[in-house]
């Protein structure tokens, strides 16, 4: 089992940019730092990042074993060459490191075998930009924040992070024009655009690490959207104390042309796909809130395992009715 599902080259899919499944030389991205632990600029665990800031050594919060992502191209060789040799993967009880290869994953050292490995990397300290909309509410002593990174690894990032950016954008749009009519929140709403998430939630961390005086009092909640839209599955994470009023909006939002499906809510189709609230760890700009015990949502809808194969029908044999309108739904 690969973590691509059945959506390969083997099974007849051509690889981008012609098809679906992943170009042998995609190549994993994503921070090494320790985001559960210290997120942020590693120099000012735990205070916010300011030009005067003291800073401190990165020994605690990054790992001190250099480490570079490989496309699985570059991969199989070495896996290949340390094949039988050393404890294998399943020999350590790692079954999730044993992926498709026809090999025992094992760890080596394997006779005549060496590595050389380069890692080019490049420190610097710069400058990022957190952009921040206020709308004060009647009620400004109570706050909701809603937030989305801005940056991505590559040109474009169409869907992380600006398939969210552009939900942002429009829930902006949405709000300016209400004010135009003289509306006023109940709630101050600021809108965040963060910067240097991908680096390590550099932009969301050093706002709350900034301004937790303040959120720790008035921060009702931090709703978050990173990758707005990969695929049409509904997916989201809270905290528990979410979990009633996120359920209870969904069934209010009309969900129409699920996979050619109509006459449903959000919440039909969620439920149709397990419908479970996940648990926030860490991974996006809500990590800081969380972590400074602020209620956080985190939403978004991607693709499941099977979603290049176009017919439900064909997916895993089985459907499932699980919504209250009866329609039948595939679990993928
Ligand atoms: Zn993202």
């Amino acid at each position: 089992m690969c973590d691509d599902g059945n959506v390969t080259e083997a099974n007849g899919f051509a690889a981008y940019p012609y098809g679906p499944a992943r170009n042998p030389t995609t190549v994993q991205r994503g921070s090494v730092q320790f985001l559960s632990t210290y997120p942020g600029d590693p120099t000012t665990p735990g205070y916010p990042s300011k030009p005067d800031s003291p800073r401190t050594g990165i020994e605690a919060v990054t790992p001190q074993i250099p480490s570079l992502p490989l496309s699985w191209v570059e991969a199989q060789p070495l896996i290949q060459a340390l094949d039988g040799y050393g404890t294998s993967g399943e020999g350590v009880n790692r079954t999730n490191w044993v992926g498709a290869f026809n090999a025992s994953y094992s760890t080596g050292p394997a006779p005549g075998v060496t590595l050389s490995l380069s890692n080019e990397m490049e420190e610097n300290t710069t400058t990022i930009w957190d952009a921040i909309g206020i709308i004060n509410g009647t009620s400004q002593d109570e706050v909701i924040v809603i937030g989305n990174h801005r940056d991505a690894w590559i040109i474009g990032g169409a869907a992380d992070p600006n398939s969210g950016s552009a939900v942002m954008i429009e829930m902006s749009k949405a709000f300016g024009k209400l004010l135009a009519t003289g509306w006023q929140p109940k709630r101050t709403i600021v809108l965040c655009s963060w910067d240097a998430e991908e680096y390590g939630l550099l932009g969301s961390t050093e706002f709350v690490e900034e301004y937790i005086p303040w959120l720790s009092t008035a921060a009702v909640s931090y709703l978050n959207i990173d990758v707005g839209t990969s695929g049409p599955n509904p997916d989201i994470s809270a905290t528990p104390d979410l979990h009633e009023i996120a359920i209870a909006t969904m069934k209010k939002v009309v969900y129409d042309n699920y996979r050619g499906f109509n006459n449903m809510t959000l919440y039909d189709v969620w439920y149709g796909l397990g419908g479970e609230v996940g648990v926030l760890g860490s991974g996006s700009d809500y990590t800081a809130f969380v972590h400074n015990g602020i209620s956080s949502i985190d939403m978004g809808s991607g693709g499941g395992p099977a979603d290049a194969d176009a017919d439900p029908s064909e997916v895993d044999g089985k459907l499932h009715s699980r919504t209250p309108a009866g329609v039948l739904l595939m679990l993928s």
